[in-house]
């Protein structure tokens, strides 16, 4: 009885196919091991990772130590980190005079900080629109027989009682900006402020180029003495004054510092047998919104929750290696930082990708999977994972994902946000998308988490269900397993359909 048993297991040992062997290293991607990793990297220490700052890259540093634990190989040259650089302003000096007259910032004026250069302004000339509206189905055009072309334009608040859509101060500044105008000076009542206008930018990631467009608002007494008049002008006053162009000497001095911050994707290389030369990228955003009035945004689900998923993969594979199940695809795993502030660290990856594009068979990405989707009434709440990309780039997608579920996780794989009437174009709204616009097939896993806690203080680590998280994350190392041992990269034969807008 026991000798039988001991040759069949034998036997079926020699039978074991490249996806059996999967299911052998699977269980290394445990409840216990996510919640031990998103434990470190949701927690107050990293001050919510926000691009950028401390806690993003004490973050980035956990990952590497990961990575170097794990045993993978530096994935940009003899470094784990792929740094680029972003910027922040500081804006020290401000003041603005008028014919000599002192204004106070705050007081009497503020401007929009990315809006003004370093160095002094001096004006001459100010032109007064009216109210500024500019709405062909209404047949209104303040800035008509005005010359606005270079010229700093000065406008009353409010649609002048036409009630048009153009009279915000977003479509006169767009207005005035498709005109040639080189600013807009925006009346407004509302001084002195109640709240300190930011003197320090948000980071950003590319740096503007050409002048920019002044965005400035002011009070009637700097409008007035604008207009030439020694005394204030109440806002009814205002609106009796002639349109035109009127002569006052403005003098704006600004000293605006640009400060380079470092940020980085962090990379690790698993290098594969004999199609070493062609590779899986699995990926998530280790990068979360940061501190805003002493407040930390954890970022548990979004997306710490992907960063240890990558990094329990590479746990997994690692494994395999060791044991003589290397893949035969290289696996890079990679987690990204900017994606908050719009996909900035994988749209560097991809304009300056360190492996081939066109040897990248797939790009597996995962941002939020550790929650249940508070909208999700069915009775699969439990056993569900949204795929997107299913349809896209690639028709061996689907199947190889679904092959490996229906094998191994029995999820529902649900390709709600497929749909072309779907809303929330999802497919356009993290990292996967920089790699799908240069033809590399993706598959996004995303747990839904859009109401709830979503981009809240309260997006926490108690909020996981770690069993579940588990599933999905092993779900997507079998289908990541599949397509780094098969024979051929995925083809790629659907032409993708950009965004209409
Ligand atoms: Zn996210």
């Amino acid at each position: 009885m026991k000798k039988h048993l001991l040759v069949a297991f034998s036997f079926a040992t020699l039978m074991v196919s490249a996806q059996d062997k999967a299911a052998r290293y699977a269980p290394v991607i445990s409840a216990k091991g996510l919640k031990e990793k998103l434990t470190v990297i949701a927690s107050a220490e990293m001050e919510g990772r926000e691009t950028g700052m401390p806690g993003e890259r004490k973050a980035a540093a956990y990952i590497e130590e990961q990575f170097r634990k794990i045993g993978l190989q530096p994935g940009n040259g003899n470094s784990y980190q792929m740094t680029y650089p972003v910027y922040r302003d500081e804006v020290s000096d401000k003041s603005l005079r008028v014919n000599g007259r002192s204004f106070e910032w705050d007081k009497q004026y503020f401007f929009n900080l990315a809006s003004v250069s370093n160095g002094t302004l001096i004006i001459n000339n100010t032109v007064f629109a009216g109210h500024g509206v500019v709405d062909s189905a209404k047949s209104i055009n303040d800035l008509s027989g005005l010359d606005v072309k270079g010229k700093m334009v000065m406008v009353l608040d409010g649609d002048g009682g036409t009630g048009s859509a153009a009279g915000s101060s977003f479509a006169k500044m767009n207005a005035l900006r498709r005109a040639g105008a080189a600013g807009v000076l925006m009346i407004s009542t509302a001084f002195p402020k109640a709240t300190a206008t930011a003197t320090t930018s948000n980071i950003y990631f590319r740096q503007a180029t050409g002048a920019p467009f002044v965005v400035m608002t002011i009070s009637p007494e700097i409008a007035s003495a604008l207009l030439g008049r020694t005394a204030t002008l109440s806002i009814n006053d205002l609106k009796t004054i002639k349109k035109g162009t009127y002569t006052a000497e403005m003098q704006l001095m600004v000293a605006k510092k640009t400060t380079t911050l470092e940020t980085s994707n962090v990379i690790g290389v698993l290098p594969g047998t004999d199609k070493k030369d062609e590779y899986v990228f699995l990926t998530a955003h280790h990068d979360h919104l940061g501190m805003r009035n002493g407040q930390i945004y954890y970022g548990a689900d979004d997306d710490g929750s992907g960063t240890v998923s990558v990094i329990q993969m590479a746990e997994a594979f690692a494994a395999a290696a060791k044991k003589g199940d290397r893949p035969r695809r290289s696996i890079a795993f990679m987690t990204v930082s900017g994606e908050e502030k719009g996909l900035w660290g994988s749209e560097y990856y991809s304009e300056h990708p360190i492996y081939p594009l066109d040897k990248t068979t797939v790009n597996l990405n995962i941002d939020m999977v550790g929650r249940v989707d508070t909208e999700r009434l069915t009775a699969d709440s439990l056993n569900y994972v949204y795929v997107i990309g299913h349809d896209k780039l690639s028709s061996d997608l689907a199947p190889i994902n679904e092959g490996a579920n229906n094998k191994f996780t029995k999820l529902t794989l649900d390709y709600k946000y497929d749909d072309p009437k779907d809303v929330n174009r999802i497919y356009y709204r993290s990292d996967h998308y920089n790699f799908a616009r240069k033809g590399v097939p993706v598959l996004f896993f995303y747990d839904g988490m859009l109401k709830a806690d979503y981009h809240k203080i309260s997006d926490t680590v108690d909020k996981i269900n770690f069993d579940l998280m588990q599933k999905r994350v092993q779900m997507i190392y079998y289908t990541a397993w599949e397509m780094a041992n098969r024979d051929n990269m995925l083809k790629r034969d659907i032409p993708l359909t950009m965004p209409g807008r």
